[in-house]
């Protein structure tokens, strides 16, 4: 997948600083300033426009990032990137994708532009659904199977000289190839925000409005006058930027932890947990996993409390009927059910997998007043990795023809969220999970996705 650069400056300091797009702290080199970037509905940017003109008008498209996971019939979970930008309008413009053109230049925050921008008629939901759909068009996959054909009893043979005793010999073997159809049955979409990015368009006057890009001056549409004036109509009257809190704790002012990746922020003065959310730090409640490893790496998880009466599963024992798996140690079967997911990025097939382990596991932690030592950044919102949640149960489920059927209409039901912190020892190659379940995670995994 690309990640796209956004070029903006300190609000302080004036110095440049680069930010991947949807990123939300900024950390300025020069003055140390440290904020983090909050905005209402999606970060707007554009792609600045080499040609300056007054009468820029800038069309505004999609930006779809992100993990699609799919639940297939015949039983099959699989997860795949999904990188997308779509037009937000119906125009005929022969631009229907972004292309390579966000890699050659950087974007800026399109509030900081002068120009026309117009407002999305198609709004992102509507294309989610549709690249939800394309993700989840039917697999075909190609198995081999070894045949074997006796020549002599398919009839084939009759004609053969029939003096031979070793029937063995008429048998012929031979390799085909067998495509087997998977249909989606469910599909969910873990997106790294969405976004809005302006192109630039630069109209020319006549009773045919001449649409020239922006960036190459090459014509790219047509629109009659009358069209245009009413496209053009549709504008939005103000760009909002970005809003930013002071990466300070609300609570003690101490200097907030966290990285570029960031969505949580850990405070190490009175140990609170912040998430945000409308433009605000709210506190997120969470436990850690002792251990008695003197340096472990904490690894965040979503620590759920879900019900899904679709599925049949209320509590913990329900759960482990439904996997036909004995967790590991015998948990309460009365126990609340707890969906267990990574608050950080790694490739889908790996990320479902932690999912399955973690949720059969329903680790148990300590409410700490004390942030770990070495935590990894909390990178996904609970919001985000929930409606994942379908999509787990697919995987851990045991008599999934059963209740694949059932996944869309699943809808879980979300009592409590909770962040847990468990402990990972440190290896070359991988981190493995201290606790009472072998798990290792290669540290490339964890690397990558940060990236991702
Ligand atoms: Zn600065
Ligand atoms: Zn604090």
């Amino acid at each position: 997948m690309q990640t796209w650069q956004v070029e903006t400056q300190c609000p302080q300091c004036g110095a440049p600083i680069t930010l991947r797009e949807a990123q939300h702290i900024l950390n300025c080199q020069y003055c140390k300033t440290r904020l983090y970037l909050t905005s209402r509905g999606p970060f707007r940017y554009t792609i600045p426009q080499r040609r300056q003109g007054e009468d820029t008008v800038f069309i505004p498209f999609w930006r779809v990032r992100g993990l699609g996971f799919t639940a297939y019939l015949p039983p099959k979970t699989q997860g795949k990137p999904l990188d997308k930008t779509f037009m937000a309008l119906d125009l005929p413009l022969r631009l229907y994708s972004l292309g390579l053109r966000p890699q050659v230049s950087k974007l800026v925050f399109a509030n900081l532009h002068q120009g026309t921008f117009l407002r999305p008629r198609i709004g992102f939901k509507h294309l989610l659904a549709r690249a939800e759909k394309q993700a989840a068009a039917p697999v075909m996959e190609k198995t081999r199977v070894k045949r074997e054909t006796n020549l002599f009893l398919s009839g084939l043979g009759e004609n053969a000289p029939f003096n031979n005793s070793d029937f063995s010999s008429w048998n012929l073997s031979e390799t085909q190839t067998v495509f087997k159809k998977y249909e989606p049955v469910f599909s969910a979409f873990l997106d790294d925000g969405v976004n809005l990015i302006y192109f630039p368009v630069i109209p020319e006057g006549g009773k045919v409005v001449r649409l020239k890009d922006g960036l190459t001056g090459k014509l790219i549409g047509r629109v009659p006058e009358a069209d245009w004036k009413k496209i053009t109509a549709r504008r939005a009257t103000v760009i909002p930027p970005a809003g930013t809190l002071p990466l300070l704790c609300p609570n003690c002012g101490w200097d907030l932890k966290c990285e570029d990746e960031s969505w949580a922020a850990l405070c190490p003065g009175c140990g609170r947990l912040w998430g945000v959310s409308q433009g605000k730090y709210v506190p997120i409640p969470f436990e850690i996993v002792p251990s008695r490893d003197p340096d472990p790496l904490y690894l965040p998880f979503w620590k759920l409390e879900t019900v899904i009466p679709k599925l049949g599963l209320h509590t913990a024992g329900d759960l482990m009927k439904f996997s036909n798996q004995p967790g590991p140690g015998t948990p309460n079967p009365h126990a609340p059910l707890f969906t267990c997911l990574p608050a950080f990025k790694v490739q889908p097939h790996l990320f479902l997998q932690i999912c399955r382990v973690f949720t059969l596991a329903q680790p148990k932690g300590q409410p700490s007043g004390k942030i770990p030592g070495d935590a990894y950044p909390v990178i996904l919102p609970p919001q985000k990795v929930r409606k994942l949640i379908p999509v787990v149960m697919a995987e851990i489920g045991a008599i999934k023809t059963g209740f694949f059927p059932k996944l869309p209409q699943a809808n879980p039901t979300i009592k409590a969220v909770s962040l847990i912190f468990l402990p990972f020892k440190k290896g070359g190659y991988e981190v493995s999970f201290s606790g009472n379940l072998t798990f290792a995670i290669p540290r490339n995994a964890l690397k990558w996705g940060k990236r991702l």
